[in-house]
């Protein structure tokens, strides 16, 4: 498994997992812990990761996960 350390100032992992056939990401929750998915929407920062349904978890917050992650 390939995993992705995001800068400290942001916090949490990337990694990249085929559920099923179809690609997708992960974010390690720098709240929880927990690996969410995310969509591609939320790996480029253009909408919010809200993981506040998440019990006990207080992270909300928006970033282009692609870019710190350095894929472009
Ligand atoms: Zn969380």
């Amino acid at each position: 498994m390939n995993v992705i350390m995001l800068p400290t100032s942001v916090g949490g992992a990337l990694r990249h997992v085929i559920r099923d056939g179809c690609p997708l990401w992960q974010l390690r929750c720098p709240g929880c812990g927990t690996w969410a998915d995310i969509d591609d929407d939320q790996l480029h920062g253009r909408v919010t990761v809200d993981h506040t349904n998440q019990e006990g978890c207080w992270y909300h917050e928006t970033h282009d996960f692609a870019a710190l992650a350095g894929m472009r």
